[in-house]
C-alpha cells in the first residue's frame, strides 16, 4: 500500500514541475505586448522602417537620428504586408 502511495506521489509531482515548467512560456507568450522583455532593442528611421540597427546612430539614407524600436516587429511587419 505505501508503495503505491509513494508511486501516486512521484507522478503528481512529476505532472506538477512539467505544469510549472510549461506555464510561465505559455503566460509569458501570451503577454508579450502587455509585459516586453528587454531582449533586444533595435533602432529604425522613422522614415525609413527597413532601416534596423542594434545601437543607436543616425540613417544612412536620411541622417534622421534612428528612434528605438520596441516590440513593434510584428505589427511593422503585418502593416508592410
Ligand atoms: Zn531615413
Amino acid at each position: 500500500m505505501k508503495k503505491v502511495m509513494l508511486m501516486a506521489t512521484a507522478i503528481l509531482f512529476s505532472v506538477a514541475s512539467v505544469f510549472a515548467t510549461t506555464n510561465p512560456t505559455t503566460v509569458s507568450d501570451t503577454t508579450k505586448s502587455k509585459k516586453v522583455k528587454p531582449a533586444k532593442v533595435q533602432y529604425t528611421c522613422t522614415m525609413h522602417p527597413e532601416v534596423l540597427s542594434d545601437e543607436p546612430g543616425k540613417c544612412p539614407k536620411c541622417g534622421m537620428t534612428l528612434v528605438k524600436k520596441e516590440a513593434t516587429k510584428k505589427k511593422a511587419e503585418k502593416m508592410v504586408m
